[in-house]
């Protein structure tokens, strides 16, 4: 998806904090943050959502979460802990069609969201 936002993060032709990457995924601090920390966890493969993961991607889903918490309790929410986002789809809230695991921290969030 050559036109992919994130896509084009992914292969550097749009600068983003990185914080953390490997082959299959990558971390970076989210441009518009709505918490102290909010930074996002992308597969470097474009998957348009959620909801069109493969059987064949369950590990890749479970690196990504894992990823997610470490990065998470590294940067400062292993004792307060943190909210772990997937929007999906339009009623999900999703803006961004690139897979993408939202993590907000550093304050109490309010439940439900709107
Ligand atoms: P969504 O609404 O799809 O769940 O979330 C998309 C997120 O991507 C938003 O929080 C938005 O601030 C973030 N975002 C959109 N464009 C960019 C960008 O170019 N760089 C970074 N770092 N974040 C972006
Ligand atoms: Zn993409």
């Amino acid at each position: 998806m050559s036109d992919c936002i994130f896509c084009k993060i992914v292969r550097g032709e749009i600068p983003s904090r990185k914080i953390f990457e490997d082959d299959e995924i990558l971390a970076f601090h989210d441009l518009n943050p709505k918490a102290p920390t909010h930074f996002l966890v992308i597969p470097k493969r474009h998957i348009p959502n959620l909801m069109e993961l493969a059987p064949a991607d369950s590990a890749l889903a479970g690196h990504l979460v894992y990823e997610a918490q470490r990065i998470a309790g590294e940067l400062g929410c292993a004792e307060r802990g943190a909210r772990f986002v997937f929007n999906c789809k339009s009623d999900g809230g999703q803006t961004v069609d690139h897979l993408h695991l939202h993590v907000l921290g550093g304050r109490p969030l309010d439940w439900p969201p709107g």
